[in-house]
């Protein structure tokens, strides 16, 4: 178990502790601020959300109409104030992100461009286990070209394990990559918290001639990506997760420069992809942009950005590599105070998530065996905010960009005084 005072000390020695007084944390019953380990599912609120967007409600109360071009940060031009920050972020050069859509939209929209099934190469591959989302998605797609489930890839767990291997999916690829159009898995799985090895994986579909694509809802702002490094042809993410910028709120897309102002690639289309330079001449012809910005469909919901660009305000105040030095050191002590737990209480309990630091992000999945709906109740009616997921699975994700190591004390005597009180 961790002492109060080494977690104290853990917390004066972490050079990133003064970002967490830049978010709000939600407050128990009796006014205290929460151990919120839902960052995984809502990030925490950046403070200076506020004020970003009251500041572009101001403009457009004084502007109206003008503001798109007159305000401080001309609407036109909005999401051009952050793409480079986001670009950081999931390891992309800047023109080849552009923040737009809700996530699942945008998945659809990537694999009209991506998804081209012919004869010989016309299948989709993706974890069984994958975000349900994504799995609607990817079979509607599969109808919407008239091919079945039966063109469905799904990576299936080996018997007895509770993730995938990597070995596996690279024999997989091995044998069947001749067939895969399309790969789209999670880089992080929503449910297990297990991290995929995008850059191998990547490697050996490229090699095989497939697309690939990647859902990065839990990955990005979780784990250091590098898209453009590694080949990756596709990848969308949504910002409300690990990214803090305000439920629903405007998602993202990556394409690889090599599919940039690329005459007959299928897409489509919409006024905010053409050209920007003649968009309001209102010509009938579509002149694309040159960049992954040709993707957009329409102008941009400036209110939510203004959230995101708050949130990703903060994110340029470190870099993921730093974040991703103190996930690793936050979540292991996580693991060992759970680890000890089952020990002292023989709880029975089983992490769903790797062991290894480099299979994992943050989160950390829990199987509760028995009483596991009592011990959700108990912390949560003592101030930790986790995530139940049936059956019998709590999710708890520190995130270091403003969790501590003081809350995971707190964390760890609120359930042990739920073993030593039953
Ligand atoms: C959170 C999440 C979604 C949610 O989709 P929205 O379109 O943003 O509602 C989809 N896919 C994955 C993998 C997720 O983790």
């Amino acid at each position: 178990m961790i002492r109060a005072n080494q977690a104290e000390e853990w917390d004066k020695a972490d050079p990133l502790a003064h970002l967490r007084s830049s978010y709000h944390f939600p407050k128990d019953a009796n006014g205290r601020e929460t151990v919120y380990l839902t960052g995984n599912s809502l990030g925490l609120q950046p403070k200076a959300a506020e004020k970003y967007l009251l500041e572009e409600l101001e403009d457009w109360k004084e502007l109206g109409v003008e503001g798109h071009t007159r305000s401080r940060r001309p609407w036109v031009d909005y999401h051009s104030f952050f793409q480079s920050s986001l670009a950081r972020i999931v390891g992309a050069k800047t023109e080849e992100v552009v923040p737009m859509n809700g996530l699942t939209a945008n998945l659809h929209l990537l694999m009209v461009s991506f998804f081209r099934p012919d004869q010989k190469r016309n299948k989709l591959l993706i974890e069984a286990k994958a975000f349900p989302s994504d799995l609607y998605a990817l079979r509607s797609q599969l109808r919407f070209h008239g091919l079945t489930d039966d063109h469905l890839i799904l990576l299936e767990n080996p018997d007895g394990s509770d993730h995938l291997h990597t070995e596996d999916i690279l024999k997989l690829i091995e044998e069947k990559g001749d067939e895969i159009a399309l790969s789209l898995m999670g880089g992080v799985n929503y449910y297990t918290g297990q991290l995929f090895d995008m850059q191998r994986i990547t490697k050996a579909l490229k090699a095989k001639g497939a697309m690939v694509g990647w859902d990065l809802a839990h990955a990005a702002g979780n784990v250091p990506l590098a898209l453009h490094d590694w080949g990756v042809d596709m990848a969308a993410w949504c910002s409300y997760k690990y990214l803090n910028s305000g439920p629903g709120s405007v998602a993202g897309i990556f394409i690889h420069e090599r599919h940039h102002n690329v005459k007959d690639i299928p897409r489509f289309e919409g006024w905010w992809g053409h050209d920007d330079k003649s968009r309001f001449l209102m010509d009938e012809v579509f002149e694309p942009m040159k960049t992954a910005e040709a993707w957009q469909l329409s102008n941009a919901p400036v209110l939510a950005m203004a959230a995101h660009r708050a949130a990703l305000d903060l994110f340029d105040q470190t870099s993921m590599e730093e974040l991703r030095k103190k996930s690793v050191h936050l979540t292991g002590i996580l693991e060992g105070i759970l680890l000890e737990i089952d020990q002292k209480h023989q709880t029975g309990w089983r992490l769903l998530t790797p062991a290894d630091p480099e299979a994992r992000g943050c989160q950390l999945s829990l199987f509760i065996p028995s009483e596991g709906k009592a011990l959700f109740d108990h912390i949560s009616s003592h101030g930790v905010v986790a995530d139940w997921r049936n059956p019998n699975v709590i999710r708890m994700a520190p995130v270091p960009m403003y969790n501590s190591y003081s809350d995971l004390y707190r964390l760890q005597q609120i359930i042990l005084e739920f073993y030593e009180e039953t």
